[in-house]
């Protein structure tokens, strides 16, 4: 029997008739076209980032062997590290579909003029220390395209590419025959909101721990940081991805493409980016998203540090004194 590839996909969620009955358009599609492909398993799952820990759909992509794809209302970098975070491990591989987030990032930078700085590759990241899986994860984004015929392509081509692997194995590392998972859209899990770590761009440096005053990150036994109490994230509050110097935290809900997992590059260029826009610098803004909402939840604000005095006539009298060394 010949090995099949786990084709995942991840529901949207609703948003508004038109746009929800849209999505659903595309995905039966998609998966219309790949039902016939014997080398091809197609699952349906429900919104990956709005499953809750214990969901069995994270429990069935643990369990899975080999590698899979996944095709998701997500960017690649959200969607592969909201698995990661519920311990569903592989390589990130990206596909032509979408373009490379360092060189987009540097593109949108010379664009307009700036000269981007590389971030330090020597600089430890937490994934470093972390044994490679074996695996490989291929992310789709389905806000790409519209047609389907799009991701079916991509799809076999994929499953092409991995075909010679696959030969190799044997068909008890395949997905089940019955392999099926669809959730009505009646049962969509209830939207989420909370951070979601980068671990290849993280450096464990605790700027965001220290900077969230709602408990939502925390450490590991080995001292690294993880998103602990992920529900105490105030909604819409993206202000700790603002702060982190490595831009590895992100919103996968968020408007804006560089919070929410999307092209972009790490600090140096986000305040590149702030400065050649005339914006006001990140850590501002973060500051003001943190104190709005303590406010909302009925808590102190944290006061901001004091504007360094003028030089007066006492301190120019104290250094006089200073000097004629008394
Ligand atoms: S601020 Fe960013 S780089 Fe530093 S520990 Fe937090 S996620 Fe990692
Ligand atoms: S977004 Fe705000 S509440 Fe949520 S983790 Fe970051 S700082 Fe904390």
């Amino acid at each position: 029997m010949a090995a099949r590839m786990a084709i995942i996909l991840s529901q949207g969620q609703s948003q508004g008739q038109n746009h929800s009955s849209a999505k659903r358009h595309l995905e039966e599609n998609i998966a219309a076209g790949l039902a016939s492909d014997p080398t091809c398993a197609v699952m349906l799952i429900p919104p990956l980032y709005d499953l809750p820990p214990g969901s069995p759909a994270f429990q069935m992509l643990r369990e899975l062997p080999g590698d899979f794809v996944l095709l998701s209302w997500l960017y690649p970098r959200a969607a592969h590290w909201t698995l990661d975070r519920h311990h569903v491990r592989g390589q990130l591989i990206e596909t032509p579909l979408i373009e490379t987030p360092l060189e987009s990032g540097v593109n949108e930078l010379r664009e307009h003029g700036a000269q981007p700085q590389l971030p330090d590759a020597d600089q430890p990241r937490v994934l470093d220390r972390r044994p490679a899986p074996d695996r490989r994860i291929y992310h789709l984004d389905l806000r790409t395209s519209e047609d389907p015929r799009v991701f079916v392509q991509e799809v076999r081509r994929i499953v092409a590419e991995r075909g010679g692997a696959l030969a190799d194995r044997s068909a008890a590392a395949s997905p089940p025959a019955d392999s099926s998972h669809h959730v009505p859209a009646a049962t969509l899990p209830a939207r989420r909101w909370y951070p979601v770590i980068d671990y290849s761009r993280c450096t464990n440096c605790m700027e965001c721990i220290d900077f969230c005053l709602f408990g939502v990150f925390g450490v590991d036994h080995q001292e690294t940081i993880l998103v602990e109490q992920p529900d105490n994230c105030r909604r819409g509050c993206p202000a700790c991805s603002r702060v982190c110097p490595e831009n590895a935290i992100i919103f996968p809900r968020h408007k804006t493409p560089l919070i929410a997992g999307g092209p972009g590059v790490a600090s140096a260029m986000k305040l590149d980016l702030s400065q050649l826009f005339g914006r006001p610098a990140e850590q501002e803004v973060a500051a003001r998203e943190r104190d709005e909402h303590l406010r909302r939840s009925g808590r102190a604000t944290v006061p901001s540090a004091p504007e360094p005095r003028e030089h007066d006539i006492l301190d120019e009298l104290i250094d006089e004194l200073d000097q004629m060394d008394l």
